[in-house]
């Protein structure tokens, strides 16, 4: 709840306000005089924005005043932030974008690498916002399978963004996956169904170059979201591992337009974190950490996780989401689950049978006890071909509430009315205790 008596506080131009507040508090902010922003999205005046479960800062460019109520578990002004190379940055980016349009070509492919928690979704999210700004139609793409800023946790999504991004619920309101939701753009969703690149690299690659090959697509087709470009928000893995998937998604997505600049690039930047603002002409640039950025815990990512989900089915506060019960047979679905065969060990498979092959191999999963409480993937496919099945985008999502052995039936809920009308669904390592 909230308090009575607001706190207020007063920001120099250049200045941020950094606030943490805790999932189960609720805390109002208020810009009463000048110009703020969070992440890129500008505050109107006098409008209460409400955060729950929320680490932000609220930058103002030219100075502002901003009233608080409630318990902010952290709260302080800092006067050193790395905004201005975030701002020089997107007008960089804006030239190619002019450039793009002039010349009828492609606009910037930035990715956006470094380690966990140093703020690549918050500067995702600005280079968006300030694209969104300028009236452009950036796409954004999301490889960070454990956090799902635009659907689910597991997915690696690309969307062209359209409308502004929330203040409140970030991308929550602007690009989800929910049918029923009246996103501009419905995103293009693939399920790889485990929190970490790491877990199955074979499916991660396979899923992103499939991502990338149909953002690629889906450019050639939409001019204003090919001219302006590509925001690619990665995975915080930097190992060696980490190292073979960005160089996968810089070639997949064409980041860098040229193979031996891309090669150079990729034997040069190996132990830097940075961005390539894109084709034609390459340019790696390291960016500052925001002192801000807070380092996420695991009970926070579980929370936050949780919340994502809760959100999909349930909506926000601002907008709610009555979602569905069905009651459906064990028969009328096929479940499936990817890659059964990394849990077995290398001794386990036949002689001379590479490991890797049963990484991406589909295996049918019996329905039963064991699904309570799983967030399901729905797949759009309408049949079971492994080579096909594996890289078509998903429908949307259910989660399991009941399960009735005896009478062989399941009770899901969904975000649409009545059976879905998908039958293959992807099990992944989501659970959800609806609260
Ligand atoms: P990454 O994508 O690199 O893992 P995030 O951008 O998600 O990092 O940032 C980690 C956490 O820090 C998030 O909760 C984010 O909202 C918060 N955060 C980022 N920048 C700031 C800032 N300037 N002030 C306060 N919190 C911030």
């Amino acid at each position: 709840m909230t308090q009575s008596e607001p706190k207020e506080w007063l920001l120099d131009e250049e200045n941020e306000l950094r606030i943490e507040v805790e999932f189960d508090v609720k805390v109002k902010l208020r810009l009463v005089t000048g110009t703020a922003e969070v992440f890129g999205t500008e505050l109107g005046q006098n409008v209460d924005y409400e955060f729950s479960g929320r680490k932000i800062a609220v930058f103002t460019w030219h100075g502002c005043k901003i009233l608080v109520w409630g318990t902010c578990s952290v709260e302080y002004i800092a006067n050193e932030t790395p905004m201005t190379s975030y701002i020089n940055m997107h007008l960089a980016l804006e030239q190619r974008r002019v450039l793009a349009t002039q010349n009828n070509g492609q606009g910037p492919r930035v990715m956006i690498v470094g380690p966990n928690d140093v703020g690549k979704t918050s500067l995702s999210k600005m280079l968006l916002s300030y694209a969104l700004r300028q009236n452009r139609q950036p796409t954004y793409v999301d490889l960070d399978c454990s956090e799902g800023s635009i659907t689910m946790p597991g997915c690696l999504t690309a969307t062209p963004l359209t409308e502004m991004i929330d203040v409140e619920e970030g991308f929550g309101s602007s690009a989800t996956s929910a049918p029923t939701a009246g996103s501009a753009v419905m995103p293009l969703a693939y399920y790889y169904g485990f929190p970490s690149p790491k877990d199955n690299v074979k499916l991660y690659t396979l899923l992103l170059n499939r991502l990338a090959h149909s953002v690629n697509r889906r450019l050639e087709e939409d001019e204003a979201a090919r001219k302006s470009g590509i925001i690619i928000d990665t995975n915080g893995l930097i190992d060696a591992t980490g190292y073979e998937i960005i160089a996968n998604c810089i070639k997949a997505f064409s980041v860098l337009g040229h193979e031996r600049l891309y090669s150079d690039m990729t034997r040069l930047h190996q132990k830097k974190a940075g961005a390539a603002p894109g084709a034609p002409g390459v340019a790696v640039i390291k960016l500052a950490k925001s002192g801000g950025v807070v380092e996420r815990d695991n009970a926070f990512r579980r929370h936050t996780q949780n919340q994502k989900i809760r959100e999909y089915f349930y909506g926000t506060s601002k907008s709610e989401l009555a979602p569905y019960s069905t009651n459906i047979g064990y028969h009328e679905v096929e479940i499936l689950r990817v890659g059964e065969g990394t849990l077995a060990p290398s001794s386990a498979l036949p002689i001379g049978e590479d490991r890797k092959v049963s990484e991406t191999q589909v295996v049918k999963v019996e329905p039963g006890e064991h699904l309570l409480h799983s967030v399901l993937a729905v797949s759009n496919a309408d049949r079971m071909v492994e080579s096909e099945i594996l890289e078509t985008n998903l429908a949307g999502f259910v989660y399991i509430s009941e399960i009735h052995e005896s009478r062989k039936k399941m009770i899901l809920l969904s975000p649409c009315p009545g059976k879905i009308p998908k039958k293959y669904w992807w099990l992944g390592s989501l659970k959800w205790a609806e609260d």
